[in-house]
C-alpha cells in the first residue's frame, strides 16, 4: 500500500516539475521577447495605444486601424517587439503563437532559451526555400546553431511515409540526436510532414513551426495535428504532438500566390462563422484591405483565427469530446468536393468556401438558421471566391464520397450547423436532406 502511495507521490512530484519547468519556459520566452526589444532601435517601439489596445476595430471609412482596451482578454497580446502572442495552454505541452512582421530573423534567438543541442534541421521545401531559407539559417548560425537544411520536393503528393524515411536519413547523417530540435519552415505539407518525423524520430524531439502560408498560419500549425498520407487516404498517419513554438511571420506572406492566399482566407471566415461574429463582420468591411495583404489587417485576422483555434484545441486536444468537430464546417461537403475532383481541380479552401455556402443553406433548409445569416454567407463567400457549387456532374458524384465520410453513422452524417453568425452546433442530420441542398439549381 504504502508503496503505490509513494508511487503516487512521486508521479505527482514529476508533474509538478514538469509544470515548474513549462512555467520557465514560458517566462523565458517573454525575456526572450524582452531581450529582443533591448536588441531593437527606439523606432522600433510601438505607439502606446499597440501595446494597450485589445479588439482592433477597422472600420471601412477610416483607413487607420483603431485600437481599443480589452484585446487581452482572449489571450492575445502584443508585446514590445511588436509581435502578437497568443498561447495555447495545454499544460506542460502548452506554447505560445507569435505573430508580427519580419519575425524569422528572431528564430535563433527564440530558439537559444529551450533546452535542446545546437545541431537543429531545417526541414522545408525549395519554393520556400528559394525566398526564406538563407534568413532562418543566419538567424540559427548568429545565435550559435550549426542548422542542417533538409529540402523536400513540394507538393502534397509527397506528404507521405517515403519522404519522412528519406528526412530520418538525412538527420541521421547529419548526426541529430535526442536533444537535437527541428525547424519546419513552410506551408501545411511541411509543416505536417516535419511535425510527424519529430513525432517520430527517436522518439520524439523537439520542433518549431514556421509556417508560410496563410492557411498554416491560422490553422495548420496550430494544435499538433501531424502526419502524412496513406495512398487509401489523406492524414490517415499520425500523431498528435505539440511544437515549442509557432513562429508566424506575416511579411512571408508577400510572396504567396494569389488562390494560395485566397484559400487560406476561407478557413479564417469558417472562424467568424463557427465563433466570432466580430471577426465575420470585419471580414466583410475590410475584403479589399485584406485582399490587398495590408499588414494591420492580416495581422488582425489571423490573431483572431488563432485565438479561436486555440480556445478549440484547448478543450479537446485530441478530438475527443467533439468540440474539435465544429471546426468542421464546410468541410463535409468540402472534403467530397475535393475527392470527387481527385484533388486536381479546386484547392482545400477553394473547396470549403464552397462547401460552406452548401452547408449553410442546409442550416437555412433544416430551420436552424434565418434566411437572413445564409444571406451572409453567401455574401461574404462571394466577396472572396468566384467559384460555386453550379457543376452538375460534380453535384451528381458528390453523394459517393459524403457517403465514404468518417462521420457517416447508417443514413445518419453528424454536421456542424450555423445557428447564427459566430455560433453553429453539430447536429446529426439524414443524408437526403443533404443531398437535396447539394443538387437544388442555385
Ligand atoms: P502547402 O504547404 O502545399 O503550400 C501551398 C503552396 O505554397 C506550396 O507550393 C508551397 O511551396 C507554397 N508556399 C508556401 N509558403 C509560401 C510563401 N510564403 N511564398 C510562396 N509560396 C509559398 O499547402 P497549405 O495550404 O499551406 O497546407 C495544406 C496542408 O496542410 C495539407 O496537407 C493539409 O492536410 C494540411 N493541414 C493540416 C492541418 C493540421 O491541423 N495539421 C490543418 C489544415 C491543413
Ligand atoms: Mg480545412
Amino acid at each position: 500500500m504504502e508503496l503505490a502511495e509513494d508511487r503516487i507521490q512521486k508521479r505527482e512530484d514529476r508533474c509538478q516539475m514538469a509544470e515548474d519547468r513549462a512555467q520557465r519556459t514560458d517566462n523565458q520566452i517573454i525575456e526572450a521577447n524582452m531581450s529582443l526589444r533591448g536588441s531593437e532601435t527606439t523606432e522600433a517601439i510601438p505607439p502606446a495605444q499597440k501595446l494597450f489596445g485589445v479588439s482592433w476595430g477597422i472600420s471601412p471609412q477610416s483607413p487607420q486601424p483603431t485600437f481599443s482596451r480589452g484585446r487581452n482578454e482572449r489571450g492575445g497580446q502584443k508585446d514590445a517587439s511588436n509581435m502578437e502572442r497568443v498561447n495555447i495552454n495545454l499544460g506542460v505541452r502548452g506554447y505560445p503563437v507569435l505573430i508580427g512582421e519580419k519575425l524569422l530573423s528572431k528564430t535563433g534567438a527564440l530558439l537559444n532559451d529551450y533546452e535542446i543541442s545546437k545541431k537543429v534541421a531545417v526541414i522545408s521545401n525549395p519554393t520556400v526555400w528559394k525566398f526564406y531559407g538563407k534568413q532562418v539559417i543566419k538567424s540559427l548560425k548568429d545565435a550559435g546553431f550549426s542548422p542542417v537544411k533538409i529540402i523536400i520536393p513540394d507538393g502534397e503528393r509527397y506528404k507521405n511515409l517515403k519522404t519522412v524515411e528519406k528526412i530520418y536519413t538525412g538527420m541521421l547523417k547529419a548526426g541529430i540526436d535526442r536533444k537535437g530540435c527541428v525547424i519546419a519552415l513552410g506551408g501545411g505539407v511541411v509543416g505536417d510532414i516535419a511535425g510527424f518525423v519529430s513525432a517520430t524520430y527517436m522518439r520524439g524531439v523537439k520542433y518549431v513551426q514556421i509556417p508560410t502560408t496563410l492557411l498554416a498560419q491560422v490553422d495548420a500549425s496550430i494544435g499538433g495535428k501531424t502526419g502524412v498520407d496513406h495512398k487509401l487516404g489523406k492524414n490517415l498517419i499520425g500523431a498528435f504532438y505539440q511544437p515549442l513554438f509557432v513562429l508566424s511571420d506575416i511579411s512571408t506572406l508577400k510572396t504567396l500566390p494569389e488562390r494560395e492566399f485566397r484559400a487560406g482566407l476561407a478557413e479564417i471566415i469558417k472562424y467568424g462563422i463557427i465563433r466570432d461574429a466580430e471577426l465575420f463582420d470585419f471580414l466583410e468591411k475590410n475584403a479589399s484591405r485584406i485582399l490587398i495583404r495590408d499588414r494591420e489587417a492580416l495581422e488582425f485576422i489571423i490573431r483572431r483565427s488563432c485565438e479561436i483555434k486555440a480556445r478549440i484545441v484547448e478543450q479537446d486536444e485530441r478530438e475527443e469530446t467533439g468540440l474539435r468537430s465544429i471546426l468542421n464546417f464546410g468541410h463535409t461537403i468540402g472534403h467530397a468536393i475535393e475527392a470527387a475532383t481527385k484533388y486536381r481541380k479546386y484547392l482545400h479552401g477553394e473547396a470549403v468556401a464552397m462547401g460552406m455556402v452548401a452547408e449553410a443553406e442546409l442550416s437555412g433548409v433544416l430551420g436552424y438558421a434565418s434566411g437572413e445569416e445564409i444571406e451572409k454567407v453567401r455574401r461574404i463567400v462571394g466577396g472572396y471566391f468566384e467559384r460555386s457549387l453550379e457543376d452538375e456532374l460534380l453535384k451528381k458524384k458528390l453523394l459517393t464520397y459524403i457517403k465514404l465520410d468518417k462521420k457517416k453513422a447508417g443514413e445518419l452524417i453528424k454536421i456542424p450547423l450555423i445557428l447564427s453568425i459566430g455560433n453553429v452546433d453539430v447536429k446529426k442530420i439524414d443524408l437526403k436532406k443533404l443531398l437535396f441542398v447539394i443538387r437544388r439549381k442555385r
